[in-house]
């Protein structure tokens, strides 16, 4: 099938496609605008008591994902010719963001490997090469619920699944600030209005007030992202200082 192929491998094939079966993604999910695998670790497991984890070495709290399962897994759904980038989730991972989401959303897929217990035995990060993917700074019981956090991102970019309604283009962290109030009918609710110029009809001054909101906003909440826009885009010179001040401009 073409489209954006996503394998999961995981304890807990059951909780796919779960809420990626639904809504937007799983209309085009049905649709086929991308496909889902899952892969059951136990699947991958040897012996009489197909083990798939084991106590930690130096001990400590905990079960500890055995590399050599992990990696009969992952070589028996991605071979080494699989173009796809192989995640990990993980609490240590790089966090995800928008534009890794759309980085992905641009590729041919993901093979993504969810842990469990304390985790997955390193060697198999290195030795297969996976990239470890932070949904944020939390601790899940594991993986699953991160894989579909960032399937469900991804999906959504792809060619055709948001279909007119919106490109996106203008959501928060797509321009790098936080997305402007949105409003709908009725005019009046308990008491409050929608802000007039929303109802103006004027379309200059509505995208002037709607970037000056997202702006504000991202100002209060994620002043590290309003001074990263900033940098980005510095104000305009005053054009009569700049004329004052140097004559041969
Ligand atoms: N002992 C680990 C946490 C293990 S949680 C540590 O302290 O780093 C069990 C599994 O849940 C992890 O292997 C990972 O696959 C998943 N997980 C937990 N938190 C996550 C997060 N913030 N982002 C992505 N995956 C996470």
């Amino acid at each position: 099938m073409s489209g954006f192929s996503a394998t999961v491998i995981t304890l807990y094939p059951e909780m796919f496609p779960g809420p990626l079966g639904v809504s937007l993604s799983g209309k085009a999910l049905s649709e086929g605008a991308w496909s889902l695998q899952t892969a059951f670790l136990r699947d991958h497991a040897e012996g009489r008591h197909r083990s798939v984890d084991d106590t930690p070495a130096g001990g400590g709290p905990g079960m500890v994902l055995r590399a050599d399962v992990l990696g009969r897994a992952i070589d028996a759904v991605a071979p080494p010719q699989d173009p796809r980038p192989r995640l990990l989730m993980s609490p240590r991972g790089a966090p995800l963001t928008q534009a890794r989401v759309r980085e992905l959303a641009a590729g041919p897929g993901v093979v993504i490997v969810c842990g469990r217990f304390e985790g997955v035995d390193e060697r198999v990060i290195e030795a297969r090469g996976l990239i470890e993917t932070s949904i944020g700074d939390y601790v899940l019981s594991g993986g699953e619920l991160g894989a579909m956090v960032l399937i469900d991102a991804v999906v959504r970019l792809l060619p055709g699944v948001m279909g007119a309604a919106a490109s996106g283009d203008e959501e928060s962290f797509e321009t790098g600030l936080l997305e402007y109030p949105h409003y709908t009918r009725p005019q009046v609710w308990e008491e409050r209005g929608i802000p007039e110029v929303l109802v103006s009809g004027d379309h200059k001054r509505i995208a002037d007030w709607r970037r000056a909101e997202a702006l504000a906003l991202t100002r209060e909440r994620r002043p590290e992202l309003w001074e990263a826009w900033m940098r980005e885009h510095p104000p305009a010179p005053d054009r009569k200082r700049r004329r004052r001040t140097r004559p041969d401009d």
